[in-house]
């Protein structure tokens, strides 16, 4: 039925590991088209068995910070879509390319940005995806033609995906979790107004830098992107199934009740396999 079978297996570093050594993820966030001498800060450690995951769920599930914490717990790459638009965001006008500049429109009403230009963007970094620290991919893919892409492009590469997790979230809890979330705009921690508020407001609890609110976390954008998550993305659920992938978490509590409910799925996968 399906040419993808999931390699899986707990790396050794898998129990315990937690990693402080963060990963700049350069290469992943800026591409090939910018200097070309920009490098990851750490190197993958090669796994014989690396893992391979994609993260689904619809926003506001926690994904991102989901995806961190196993970065450290897996020692694999973080490879979201949505930070490399919003680091291209930041760069000068000049630097961005039209077709990056169009998908920032898309990003800034909460609409998916095109298919072709996600692919591009995905196949010109696909070294990070071949790596053999092996990936953790959190927004992509997020339609039937993007998944169809990238099992195409793990066919060729003679990889496969180990599993995909895909987070489940009451409606009501998602839209608080999105208006109340604030960024920090240097090292990325994720804070909520109400549910895990900063120590002091508007401030990033771990570098002190300013939190933001994302422009797509305005209640006009969520709704936005809420519609396109059940239209584009949830059908995924059925794709990963039928290809004997996927594996659901319930995404309520904290972030590292969420990551042992994970950590524990993953681990019956790779005793079972
Ligand atoms: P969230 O999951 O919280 O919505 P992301 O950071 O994954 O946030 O994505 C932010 C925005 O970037 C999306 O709303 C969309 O506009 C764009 N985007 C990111 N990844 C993709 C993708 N794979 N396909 C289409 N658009 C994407």
């Amino acid at each position: 039925m399906t040419s993808v079978t999931a390699s899986r297996g707990i790396p050794r570093k898998f129990v315990g590991m937690n990693s402080t050594v963060k990963n700049d993820r350069i290469e992943w966030l800026q591409g090939p088209a910018s200097d070309s001498s920009a490098k990851c800060s750490t190197v993958p450690v090669e796994h014989k068995n690396p893992w391979r995951l994609v993260l689904l769920g619809a926003p506001g599930v926690g994904k991102g910070t989901q995806a961190e914490l196993l970065t450290q717990r897996l020692d694999a790459c973080h490879l979201s879509t949505g930070d490399v638009f919003r680091a291209a965001g930041k760069r000068p006008d000049c630097d961005q390319s039209p077709a990056m500049k169009a998908a920032l429109e898309y990003m800034r009403r909460g609409e998916l940005v095109p298919d072709s230009t996600v692919w591009e963007m995905v196949r010109e970094r696909s070294h990070c995806l071949v790596g053999c620290g092996g990936f953790i991919l959190d927004g992509f893919p997020r339609t039937l033609g993007q998944a169809e892409s990238l099992k195409e492009l793990m066919e060729q590469e003679s990889l496969s995906l180990s599993a995909v997790i895909n987070y489940e979230l009451p409606l009501d809890e998602i839209v608080q979790r999105l208006s109340g979330r604030r960024t920090c705009e240097k090292c990325k921690a994720v804070f909520n107004v109400k549910d895990r508020p900063p120590k002091v407001e508007g401030v990033c609890d771990h570098c002190g830098a300013r939190l933001f609110q994302r422009e797509d976390d305005r209640p006009e954008a969520i709704t936005v992107r809420l519609e396109a998550y059940e239209r584009s993305t949830a059908p995924l659920i059925e794709f990963y199934k039928n290809l004997g992938l996927l594996v659901s978490v319930v995404a309520k509590g904290s972030p590292d009740e969420i990551l042992v409910r994970t950590t524990d799925q993953l681990e019956k996968l790779a005793v079972n396999t």
